[in-house]
């Protein structure tokens, strides 16, 4: 396929505003496209490498306007091309405004002796461009692209230079592309669908349709060293998960960044959530997994940086991690890495996708030493709220950022924002409630109070609007205690009365009409935060405040 063909099917989908008439141009281009299916696949997308490649052309804006510049002519510099793109704020426009035919020199006879621009050599070009690495690339890479442009029509100029720059911007979507698959091969949209999430590969998933059908596109498997899509949580409440699933997955959240394990057998190779190789910077994240694991994996998991006391420390600083390229040694004295794999895709030849996430969970326990290994997340399942929210509680205290929600039986579903995750929503509001009553503990607990009455201010008066008992540690309740005491009025069984004097600073997750309390609400999942030894009762949270929580789903 000449390039010049592309270059007039993109223009043809740039004008198209209609996103069927879109799938529909791209399902013909795909028809007609001959070898060249799966760079033209890539290149619609505005991409000369598949999502899961990791590598890049690494072209920067300069570079490109140099390229340019040179093509078109000894008066223009690198400098004028920026000038026009601040006036027309489109690089394929500037591109297309030149005339690269003056520099072809034989242009004036016939076709100037240079060959039309093919969509195959124009990747092998830009694959090379790719590889150049070491002293001179720059000049090599500006060589290879001039050399590009230089062989441009308008059209081709204007599509050369937005894919190079990876601004394609044509209303080519990973969708339209989807759609326009199973369109021109006749195959089921789900079938292609799924074949993507696996692989990452629109050329490969094109091709496959084309030459296999939906057999051969639901024949794609996972494979070890070709990222996945990372599966994505949504928002979610304790409440809303205990009455969507039977019983509750619960893991820690962890705060670091995501990271999927390939292990071969030989070699380890670690992706970023963007599909991103970042092996060379995590090297003993890489030691951990070719020390404690014996079988070919792939694995999900979160990295998080800890301190000398192993104590966790901010994401930044994985980031930092990630991110470096050089001095990894030195990075690696300042900051040390941690795995916390959650989930196990493929283990020992077989993909487990499918499989209910206990089950992955399981394989993922067996591939290290068992449940407590400390790269293993900690999977509890969890019947009720106060079970939870205990696990939140020693979670926040340990350093976590919360808690993820998972449901059980749920397949592990790449790319996908579902229901099947959900991370604990974080208190929008939070009130300050008066303590109006206790109950002592039970057991080990019998000489701290466990559970507190808490009340909203009236004028005057407090009226009561729940109790909480979580989401404070041992500790803590000593010392709620000891400053609760002296303010005991009366008592019952282990029951005590209270005055006004302590407030608590309350998350929730809802409040509701409620007849059980005086106030005639109550809150849903109430949880201890903290005691706000700045306040008096006198300005705790008002019952005027708590009816326009109620009427807004906010102040
Ligand atoms: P967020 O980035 O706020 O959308 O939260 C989702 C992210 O939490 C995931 O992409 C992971 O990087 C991270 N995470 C930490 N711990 C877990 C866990 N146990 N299970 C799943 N994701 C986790």
């Amino acid at each position: 396929m000449e390039f010049v063909e592309f270059a007039a099917t993109a223009a043809a989908i740039d004008e198209e505003p209609a996103d069927l008439e879109i799938q529909s141009l791209v399902a013909d281009a795909l028809r007609d496209s001959g070898t060249d299916l799966a760079t033209l696949v890539r290149f619609l997308l505005g991409r000369v490498f598949p999502a899961h490649d990791s590598r890049t052309l690494d072209i920067g804006p300069r570079l490109c306007y140099e390229a340019i510049a040179r093509a078109a002519g000894q008066n223009v510099s690198a400098d004028d091309v920026e000038t026009r793109l601040a006036e027309t704020g489109e690089i394929g426009a500037v591109a297309a405004s030149y005339d690269f035919g003056g520099q072809q020199g034989l242009a004036a006879f016939g076709n100037g002796g240079q060959e039309a621009l093919t969509v195959a050599a124009v990747e092998t070009r830009l694959r090379e461009l790719a590889a150049v690495d070491g002293a001179g690339s720059q000049e090599t890479k500006l060589d290879i692209l001039f050399g590009l442009f230089n062989r441009c029509s308008d059209d081709e100029a204007r599509y050369l230079a937005r894919l190079v720059l990876e601004e394609m911007r044509i209303g080519v979507g990973g969708g339209s592309v989807r759609d326009a698959i199973a369109e021109a091969f006749d195959v089921p949209v789900d079938s292609v669908e799924r074949a993507l999430q696996l692989s990452n590969d629109y050329g490969l998933v094109a091709e496959t349709a084309r030459s296999e059908g939906e057999d051969g596109l639901d024949a794609i498997q996972l494979e070890i060293g070709r990222p996945v899509q990372a599966m994505l949580a949504q928002t979610g409440t304790v409440s809303g998960a205990l009455e969507d699933w039977e019983n509750v997955g619960v893991e820690i959240k962890y705060d670091g960044a995501r990271v999927q394990v390939h292990y071969d057998g030989e070699r380890v190779a670690l992706y970023s959530r963007n599909m991103e190789e970042v092996t060379e910077p995590l090297p003993e994240i890489v030691a951990t997994v070719e020390q404690r694991v014996d079988v070919p994996v792939i694995l999900d998991g979160e990295v998080v940086a800890v301190d000398d006391a192993g104590d966790p420390l901010p994401f930044q600083q994985v980031l930092r991690r990630f991110r470096r390229k050089h001095d990894v040694a030195k990075a690696q004295e300042n900051v040390s890495l941690r795995l916390h794999a959650f989930d196990c895709l493929h283990a020992d030849g077989e993909d487990l996708l499918d499989a209910p996430l206990v089950e992955r969970h399981d394989r993922l326990a067996s591939v290290f030493d068992g449940e407590n290994s400390r790269e293993v997340s900690r999977l509890w399942l969890c019947e009720d709220a106060e079970t939870i929210e205990d696990i939140e509680t020693d979670a926040l205290a340990d350093g976590h950022e919360g808690i993820m929600l998972k449901q059980p039986d749920a397949p592990y579903t790449p790319g996908k924002r579902g229901q099947n995750w959900r991370k604990r929503k974080p208190d929008v509001e939070t009130l300050d409630l008066v303590v109006t009553g206790a109950e002592w503990g039970e057991g080990r607990r019998a000489s701290v109070l466990g559970t507190f009455e808490l009340s909203v201010r009236t004028g005057e008066e407090y009226e009561t609007i729940g109790k909480v008992a979580t989401g404070i540690t041992d500790e803590k309740l000593q010392e709620v205690t000891d400053l609760l005491e002296p303010h005991i009025t009366a008592e019952s069984g282990t029951e005590v009365a209270i005055d006004p004097a302590v407030v608590f600073e309350v998350g929730y997750e809802e409040i509701q009409s409620s007849p059980t309390y005086s106030s005639g609400y109550a809150l849903r999942f109430p949880r201890f935060l903290s005691i706000r030894t700045d306040k008096a009762p006198a300005d705790a949270d008002s019952l005027a405040r708590v009816e326009r929580l109620v009427e807004t789903g906010g102040d």
